[in-house]
Parts: structure tokens; sequence; C-alpha cells
């Protein structure tokens, strides 16, 4: 009813227009139509692409995409130029480490030869073997003596420290030999007597029962345990005391090794510090107020030593209280008995 009541409304209003200018707009309609569907249309796609487009545009705050490939390359432009620079430098540093040690190294051996002749000299005028000498020329003598042989024994550290730096003490340059360890404790602890009587300082040797042969470079072993024990004694005051320790603890685990612990009543060595203690050069700061002529080198060697006979190093310390240095050496052979008739 309601569809027949509208289109009796539509029918009643074109009866009252004018019915040529009806047929008109019907003709108009006829012919546009297609161009209104295609307007309709392609202005749809532009819209889309426009709206596309602005994806792509710089939007507010944006950078544009091609200032920001510019930037990167840029960037990476400005690194390859530092990584060059960085190369350049050290490759700079490496040659000046070379000139520096090689330097080291000619000085050193060129002033071992005329150092020795100053103190053979002064030994043998010391002991007047060069003609009769008054007690204060013989007292200068000793002196002149003791003060070349100081300093030889600086030249030789260089010399230790210059070879383990260019990597040439190797272990390939060791000489081996089977080496009762307890006794090559002994002749070390020889060296010490005089030194610990004058300060009072109790030396203990604890030794097993069994003698302990291990394979090592006897000379290289010396100057290990010479350090240990020059530190041990050296960083304790009057009165402390310094225990060595030779066991084979170890014996029954996978590794057969010999360990050493050189323990003393020192100084200890700050906890902030311990990490550094075998770095070259390095003195914790209270070493360096008890002893002012210490140069830091001994524990290094010490180290290279240690590694090159595939044994390990390891201390604990405790500042005020003392500090214990463990070393262990493999032992090739097993424990000989010793003969107690
Ligand atoms: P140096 O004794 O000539 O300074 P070392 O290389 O032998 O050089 O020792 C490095 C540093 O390790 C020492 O300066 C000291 O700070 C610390 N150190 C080594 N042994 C001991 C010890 N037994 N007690 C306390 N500090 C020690």
């Amino acid at each position: 009813m309601r569809v027949f009541f509208y289109a009796k409304i539509v029918c009643y209003n074109i009866s009252i227009m004018d019915l040529p200018m009806v047929l008109l707009l019907a003709a108009v309609v006829i012919i546009f139509h297609p161009f209104i569907f295609l307007w309709y249309g392609e202005h749809q796609k532009v819209k889309k692409l426009l709206q596309i487009a602005q994806l792509g545009l710089p939007q507010e705050g944006m950078v544009p995409a091609d200032e920001v490939t510019k930037a990167v390359e840029a960037k990476q432009r400005e690194i390859q130029a530092k990584e060059l620079a960085l190369n350049l430098a050290n490759k700079r540093l490496d040659k000046l480490d070379t000139a520096k040690f090689e330097f080291v190294s000619v000085t050193t051996h060129q002033l071992r030869t005329p150092l020795s002749a100053i103190k053979w000299t002064f030994d043998m005028l010391a002991k007047g073997e060069l003609g009769p000498v008054t007690d204060e020329q013989k007292m200068f003598a000793q002196k002149g003596y003791e003060s070349t042989d100081r300093a030889i024994e600086i030249v030789n550290e260089l010399l230790k420290i210059d070879s383990i730096q260019e990597g040439k003490d190797t272990r390939a340059n060791y000489n081996f030999a089977n080496v009762d360890l307890a006794e090559l404790i002994n002749s070390v602890l020889f060296l010490f007597a005089n030194q610990v009587k004058a300060r009072n300082i109790e030396l203990i040797f604890n030794k097993p029962n069994t003698s302990l042969v291990a394979q090592v470079d006897p000379k290289r072993l010396h100057v290990v345990f010479e350090n240990l024990l020059d530190n041990a004694v050296k960083y304790t005051k009057l009165g402390g005391r310094v225990t060595v320790t030779l066991s084979d603890a170890k014996l029954n685990s996978a590794r057969s090794v010999a360990e050493v612990t050189v323990s003393d009543t020192g100084i200890g060595i700050p906890s902030g510090e311990q990490t550094k203690i075998f770095q070259r050069f390095f003195r914790s700061s209270n070493a360096v107020k008890l002893v002012t002529d210490g140069n830091g080198l001994g524990l290094a060697i010490v180290k290279d030593i240690v590694d090159n006979h595939q044994g390990e190093i390891w201390f604990e310390s405790k500042e005020n209280e003392g500090t214990t240095f463990h070393l262990t050496l493999p032992l090739q052979q097993a424990p000989l008995q010793i003969n107690q008739s």
C-alpha cells in the first residue's frame, strides 16, 4: 500500500513538471553516465595513490628517508676512517714496542760484560790481589763489588723479562732434569739464612718423608723459589714467620703433582689489588710504602716459569695477616722411598 502511495506522488509531480525538461534530463543521464562512473573510479584510484604516497612522505617531525640514508652513509665513512686511523696507530705502537724491547735487549746485553769486569776488579782489589790495601780501601772496594753485583742483578732481571716479553724463553729453551725438590728448596733457603736471622724471622721448612723428584729446569725453578721467598721475607715485619711446605697431597688425583706453599705472616695484599699481582711492574700500595726499591717483575717471571713447567700458581692473602703462595709441579715419576737405614 505504501509503495503505491509513493508512486502516485512521483507520477503526480512529473505530471506537473514540464515534459521536455524531464526528457532532457533523462537524455543527459543516459549520455553522461559512463563518464560519471569513469570519473568516480579514477577519483577513487587517485585518492588511494595519494594515501600510499603520503605514507612515504615525511610526516610532521619525521626526517625524510633520503636524508637518513645520507646520514647513515656519512657515519659509515666516518667509522671506516676511524678504523683506518686506529689500525695505523696500532701498527705504530707495535713498532715502538719492538724498538723499546730491542733497545732494552741491546743495552742490557752490552752492559753485562763491562759490569762483570768492574765487579771482578773490585773483588781483586778487596782481596789484595792487586797489591796491599788498607782496611778503608778494602771496605770501599767491597762496597763497589756489592753495588756492581746489584747492578748486574738488575740487568739480568731486565734480560729475563725481555726474553719473556719476546716469547723467547719458551719451554723449548729449558734444560729439564730430574730434580729432588726438597734439595732444591733447601739450597734456596740457605741463601736467606743471614737475612732471616738479622730480621728475627722464623723460617720453617716442612717436607715429606719421601723425596719428590720432578722433571724441572733447576736453574729456572731456583729463580721461582728465590723470588717467592724473597717476597715472603721482604714483606714480613721483624719477628714474623715464613713457612715453606713441600707435599705430594695431590698424588692420588688424575695428575701427579707436587705442591709447594710459601706462607708468611706479613703485610698481605689488599683485596682490591689482588687481580694485578702477576702483572709486570705491578706493586701493591702497601708494599710500595714498606719496601721502596722493588720492581714488580719477580712474580711475572715466576708465573712464566711455572707455566712453562705446566704447573700452576695461585695465592690467598689478607691484608695485615699474611700471604700464602701455592705452586704445583707435575711429577714425572712416582716418589722415591727414602732409604731409612
Ligand atoms: P717486587 O717484590 O719487586 O715489588 P714482585 O713481582 O716480586 O715484585 O711482587 C709484586 C708485588 O706483589 C709486590 O710489590 C707486592 O705488592 C706483592 N707481593 C708479592 N709477594 C708478597 C707477599 N709475600 N706479601 C705481600 N705482598 C706480596
